[in-house]
């Protein structure tokens, strides 16, 4: 049998043992030291590169938990609702749950593939007429506390459209950016949006640090906040006092040297990636049925994370992506479906969806192709044969 061809797989940049071997022989092995705080100034200059905005970062153990912060932060609690894109990964969607609020789920739009503007104005005047309230009004009652939009495979969601939404009804915007370091919305770069963002250094993403996330906002009350409440939320005093209830999500000094590692090569992982999409689009130019996640225009920057097509399977001749992905399964090489939407999940069954269902659509005929950015010329030549074998020949 090949060797197995992953999806997304992590791919070292080479300086990221130095830093790995810095913090052992300082003896900084703690949620604590030079490596986290350098991390957390590469991400910041790297987020202000193209435009000066003020981003600062706090680093974390996951994505996950930069967005359970967030929600901390913005006084998400039992009653509350948060408005999410339905089409994601969990990570978006859980920290909610963890606040014992209710997540009501958007629509996607068939341009970006993220969270559709029209549904998220039908549900906030849907649910402001069912006596929702917005965050303005200060009292304890069902308020819509959040917006949660989501980059997804890198692609950023119409962020326009959606802040002056966010901004109208002052509902503050946490963006999930998990997937989408490196891309950009008319030059300034995703994670610099809402009030708050997320980033994931999990290891399929476009960097790792085998597991990680960072909170990012360019106010600095988040994100000292962040850095508080991420390491048990310790008052000011020489025994342990405790005014608040804290967690453990502060990044360790090891783990933030690979991330250090890895920030030097972040710029070349994009351009990997952008490069892998090419190599597809070119492939499957005279394809029919076949179609990609498109930048509408030249507003949108993807990092491309992962390269995503539809099949359709009335111009393929009943092809569908089930079966290009088990043709690549065959061969060794892992393709998957698109994220199963939210709102479809076992676990938030009975949840209410705004919009008109086309993330299910999308979800039901887009597949992921194999998208490392350590992915050979050997290893394009694999896929490309094995899809020829099933999409062209037939
Ligand atoms: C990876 C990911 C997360 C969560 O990140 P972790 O670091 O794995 O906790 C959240 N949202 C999206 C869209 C992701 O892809």
């Amino acid at each position: 049998m090949n060797e197995k061809i992953w999806l997304s797989s992590p791919h070292m940049g080479g300086s990221e043992r130095k830093y790995v071997e810095e913090a052992f022989d300082t003896n900084w092995i703690a949620p604590l030291g030079p490596n986290v705080n350098g991390f957390e100034q590469d991400i910041s200059d790297f987020l202000n590169a193209r435009q000066p905005v003020g981003a600062q970062t706090a680093v974390l153990t996951s994505g996950t938990a930069a967005l359970h912060l967030a929600l901390v932060m913005l006084d998400v609690r039992p009653g509350d609702v948060v408005l999410a894109q339905s089409f994601t990964f969990c990570g978006t969607t859980n920290p909610i749950i963890y606040q014992g609020a209710e997540v009501i789920f958007i629509d996607s739009e068939a341009d970006t593939w993220n969270m559709c503007p029209d549904a998220l104005e039908e549900a906030i005047i849907t649910l402001v007429g069912e006596g929702y309230v917005l965050p303005e009004a200060n009292v304890f009652k069902r308020t819509i506390r959040a917006i949660i939009p989501v980059h997804l495979y890198g692609m950023p969601a119409k962020l326009d459209e959606i802040q002056a939404i966010a901004d109208n009804y002052q509902i503050p915007l946490v963006e999930d950016a998990a997937e989408a370091l490196g891309s950009y919305y008319k030059q300034r770069a995703c994670g610099t949006f809402g009030a708050m963002a997320a980033l994931s250094f999990n290891g399929n993403k476009i960097i790792t640090t085998s597991g990680g996330g960072a909170l990012v906002s360019t106010q600095t009350k988040f994100v000292e906040q962040s850095r508080f409440l991420s390491t048990q939320a310790r008052d000011n005093a020489a025994h342990y006092q405790h005014s608040k209830i804290g967690y453990n999500y502060r990044m360790s000094n090891v783990v933030a040297g690979i991330g250090r590692g890895q920030m030097e090569v972040l710029e070349t992982r994009v351009e990997q990636r952008r490069a892998n999409n090419q190599r597809y689009r070119t492939f499957f130019a005279d394809v029919p049925g076949i179609t990609f996640q498109n930048e509408p225009n030249a507003d949108f920057y993807s990092n491309f994370w992962l390269t995503s097509i539809l099949v359709d399977p009335k111009l393929t001749g009943g092809l569908t992506r089930e079966d290009i992905r088990l043709a690549l399964e065959a061969e060794n090489i892992e393709a998957r479906p698109l994220w199963k939407p939210m709102h479809m999940q076992p676990v938030f069954e009975g949840s209410r969806f705004f919009g008109p269902g086309i993330c299910k659509v999308l979800f039901e005929h887009g597949l992921c192709l194999p998208s490392g950015s350590n992915l050979s010329d050997e290893d394009f030549e694999r896929i490309f044969k094995a899809l020829k074998s099933i999409v062209i020949d037939k």
